[in-house]
């Protein structure tokens, strides 16, 4: 999701194609007043990946973004009282071929009911909540529908999920709420997504991170890089643990790798390992190998050693062998 103002055109399409480059098949973008959707129509046309515009409270911007050339609106339906308003939002996507994703979240369902829900009963009242919002869909003839259950628990996602594909055949977004910092987003954002995943649950995924959106599409890509459901276009970088046989400062010294390797774009698997002695076994199925003692390297490619390194050829040796694979 973009995270600039969108009348502020140059920065907002910037960041599109920076998501873009970082993976993103799909692109969301804040609509909340009609300067908004008048520049969504613009965005629409400078860049080439799919739209979804983001509606909070406002019929009119739905229709405004279904019109501006959306690929599909995000919509929470709770957040539109009156049903004609749905219907006209309805018949404006119908029009126009746009998908429409219908979320609950569990902190609405807190909030319809004025006071505190048991845990145990919120699952299935979000469930409940999305059946009604696809009764009133399907009865005015749309199915293009995509579902999203949220919530800032990790556990309730999964299993909110779980009762959602189990009683809907829509495609589902996944997502968890305000999932924090980058560095505490990962995590639960890797449980919950992964779990869901791993089980062929969700179509479309966004990782939550508070910050540049591009990190939250890293944690996205590296998610589905782990579970197989996209390439590695990058090398990985496999470190060992390190222990008592350890001679030199391996964390040192993969960070330098870890740096040179955001310039390389070629998926490899490249290890650092602090010995020689279990190193070169650990590091077997690594691309290019450095098994590192006092004040040397020793350099393997593909399991083979081909060479000893003092520590200031370690880095321009791994990247020439990297470029010659
Ligand atoms: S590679 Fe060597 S230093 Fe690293 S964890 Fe294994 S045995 Fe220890």
């Amino acid at each position: 999701m973009t995270k600039v103002p969108t009348t502020d055109l140059a920065r907002c399409v910037r960041q599109v194609k920076a998501l873009v480059r970082a993976g993103c098949g799909l692109v969301r973008i804040a609509v909340p007043r009609r300067a908004d959707t008048q520049a969504l129509a613009q965005i629409v046309a400078k860049v080439e990946v799919p739209l979804i515009a983001d509606i909070h409270f406002s019929p009119a911007r739905a229709i405004e973004a279904i019109e501006a050339g959306a690929a599909k609106i995000r919509l929470n339906p709770g957040n539109i009282k009156n049903p004609d308003d749905i219907h006209r939002i309805i018949d404006a996507a119908k029009a126009h071929r746009v998908a429409i994703r219908i979320g609950v979240n569990e902190a609405s369902i807190r909030d319809l009911k004025q006071a505190p829900v048991p845990s145990e009963h919120r699952t299935g009242l979000m469930l409940e909540e999305m059946r009604g919002y696809i009764r009133q869909f399907e009865e005015r003839g749309f199915d293009q529908l995509v579902l999203s259950a949220k919530s800032a628990d990790t556990l309730r996602t999964i299993e909110v999920n779980r009762a959602i594909a189990d009683a809907f055949a829509y495609p589902i977004h996944l997502g968890l709420t305000h999932a924090g910092l980058p560095e505490d987003a990962r995590v639960p954002s890797a449980v919950a997504l992964g779990t869901l995943l791993a089980e062929g649950i969700g179509d479309t995924i966004r990782v939550s991170a508070a910050g540049d959106p591009t990190i939250e599409t890293g944690i996205a890509r590296q998610i589905l890089v782990a579970l197989g459901l996209r390439e590695r276009t990058r090398p990985e970088l496999i470190v060992c643990p390190t222990c008592g046989r350890t001679e030199i400062d391996v964390v040192k010294l993969a960070r330098h790798v870890e740096r040179a390797l955001r310039r390389v774009a070629k998926p490899c698997r490249v290890a650092v390992m602090g010995c020689v002695v279990n190193g070169p076994g650990e590091a077997a199925d690594a691309d290019v190998a450095i098994c590192a003692a006092r004040e040397k390297a020793f350099l393997y490619v593909r399991g083979r050693k081909v060479t000893i390194l003092a520590e200031s050829e370690i880095v321009p040796r791994l990247l020439a062998a990297i470029a010659e694979l």
